[in-house]
Formats: structure tokens, sequence, C-alpha cells
């Protein structure tokens, strides 16, 4: 009986969730995904992270079983590197992300963070040492400061007020009359892309994680507040293992390595400057991207 009942249980959950404008997207895949997909082994210990390296070891998943989206994906991110992945749309990027966080576990081959594989530990203690910048912050109903002490709990003001002002946002939050204590979000103050970009950055800043996952925001900021925010996360990610997901490929030129992902295997990788000479299928996205930057200035001057 209580396994009939459980799925409707989750919906419950999820459905107050949403309603309370609590949506974050690691909590709503937690409520929605890994309950269903993945369980921790039975006495799993916890993982340990000293040097945090990233492994792909022949991974191969499917959403479906009989749809393979990644076929033997093998690659390496070194403790300390910042590491990009891009490629066209459905190459597979977002589902590395999603497999390094462990919403779910690969078919076959492993995962790797500093040499453990992530299907043998348990599940919290992988992700209290990943934080995610995902695409579209979505922010809690509550005070800005909630939303940047959430990354952590029991995070005390001076940390969220340094995160704050390592994500470039405190001057903003003293503005505000009600400072840190501003309600934010349907009822509250209405932030911008960037504000809430800035927030999210904030958040994971007070979480302290050694490695970061970066998912490009897709949704378009002018390009000052893009060209600010780049610089914030280039600070933030300097000595953190960096895993960006980019769709803009000038955001990711300067990367330590670029991975080029297409139909879900590694079709080139190097450094922009390699990439480009090796004129493959990053070079000819990069030319696209800048014919298409090209044409958006003319038709904006
Ligand atoms: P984009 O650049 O458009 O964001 P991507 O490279 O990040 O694309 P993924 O989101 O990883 O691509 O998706 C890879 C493939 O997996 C796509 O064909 C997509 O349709 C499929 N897919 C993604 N999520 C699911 C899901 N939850 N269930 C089934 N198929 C999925």
């Amino acid at each position: 009986l209580t396994q009939l009942f459980r799925p409707l249980d989750m919906l419950g959950m999820v459905y107050r969730t949403v309603r309370q404008g609590l949506i974050d997207m690691a909590e709503m895949f937690r409520l929605i995904d890994t309950e269903a997909e993945v369980k921790d082994v039975p006495g799993a210990p916890a993982l340990v992270v000293r040097r945090p390296s990233i492994t792909f070891d022949h991974v191969h998943f499917g959403y479906e079983p009989e749809r393979t989206i990644l076929h033997g994906l093998t690659f390496e991110v070194p403790a300390g590197s910042n590491i990009a992945i891009v490629g066209p749309s459905g190459a597979g990027k977002s589902t590395i992300a999603r497999l390094l966080f462990r919403f779910y576990d690969p078919q076959r081959g492993r995962i790797l963070v500093d040499g453990q594989d992530i299907a043998k530990v348990r599940q919290e203690s992988l992700r209290a040492h990943i934080g995610i910048v995902p695409q579209d912050s979505v922010l809690f109903n509550d005070t800005i400061g909630y939303n940047i002490a959430y990354g952590r709990e029991g995070a005390g003001q001076e940390e969220i007020t340094a995160a704050a002002q390592a994500a470039a946002i405190l001057p903003f939050i003293e503005r505000l009359p009600q400072g840190f204590d501003t309600e934010v979000g349907e009822r509250g103050l209405k932030l911008s892309g960037g504000e809430k970009q800035r927030v999210a950055i904030a958040r994971t800043l007070v979480k302290d994680p050694p490695i970061l996952l970066l998912d490009e925001a897709t949704s378009a900021l002018d390009s000052r507040t893009e060209q600010d925010i780049l610089r914030t996360l280039k600070k933030v990610s300097a000595h953190r293992t960096t895993l960006a997901i980019a769709h803009r490929l000038s955001t990711i030129a300067d990367a330590d390595r670029i991975l080029v992902l297409d139909h879900g295997k590694l079709a080139e990788i190097g450094t922009h400057g390699e990439l480009l000479r090796h004129d493959g299928l990053y070079a000819e996205m990069w030319a696209r991207q800048q014919a298409e930057k090209e044409n958006d200035g003319v038709l904006e001057s």
C-alpha cells in the first residue's frame, strides 16, 4: 500500500513546493527524479575530496533504453582546471551535467570524482561538493538574505555579506531600504536576469564547493551585464575545478580545454586556438556565431 501511495505523496510534495514558489533546479530534480532514479548503495561511504578531479570513463547513457544519448564518453577534468563543453543542440551537454550531479546513473562506464565512483558514495556527500550556477536561477519567495544563505545551512551574516560582495551584488543590496531583509520573488522585489544570476553566484559562494558546474544562460542578458557576470564567474571559478556548459563560444574561449560534443561523442578536444586551427566542427560553430554577431551589429546600428 505504501508503494501505491508513494507516487501520490511525491506529486503532492512537488505541487506544494511549486505553489509556494520554492522552485530550485536541484530541489526539483531531487523531488522528481532522484527519488525515482538513483539510490544509495546501503552503507555507502561519503565522498572524500582532496583533489577535485572529474573523470568520465567510457560512459554510456540513455534516458530510455532504446535511445542512447552518450556513447562511451571518456574525458578527464584535472583538479583546479577550467573545462568547457560545447556542441550542437541535443548533443548531450546538459546530460553530462545531470550525470555528474547524479540525477541518473550511467548504464555502462563510471564517473569518478577524485578517483571515487560517484555511484558508490552517498548522493548528499557528492552534491555537497558541487555548486551549480544554473541557466535561469529561480529564487525563493523569501528575503534576498535567505536566498543567499540557502547555499549552506547555518551560514552567518558575515559569510552572506562576503559572498554578496564577491558576487558583485552587495552595492545593489545595500541601496535597498531593507537591505538583506528585502523580500524578493513573485510578491516581492522583482530582480533582473543579471541580478538573479548574481544571487545564484552568491549562494554558490556561501556553499564554497570545490567543484563548479556552470550552465550558461541561454536567456539573453544584455552584453554589458553578460560581460560583468563572466568576469565575476571567472574570479569565482579560479582555484576551483570548473565544468562550463556553453552555448555562446565567446564566453568560454579562454577555457583550459574545450570538449566538443557531437551526437553524444567527443568530436574534438583542445584549446580555442588549437580547435580553430583544426578547422573542424568548433571552427565552423565559431565562424557561424561570429557572422551572427556581425549581423546583429548591423541590425542594431
Ligand atoms: P541544448 O544545447 O539544446 O541544451 P544539450 O546538448 O544540452 O542541448 P541534452 O539536454 O543533454 O542536450 O539532451 C541530449 C538528448 O537527450 C536530446 O536529444 C534530448 O531530447 C534528450 N533528453 C534530454 N532530457 C531527456 C529526458 N529527461 N528524457 C528523455 N530524453 C531526454
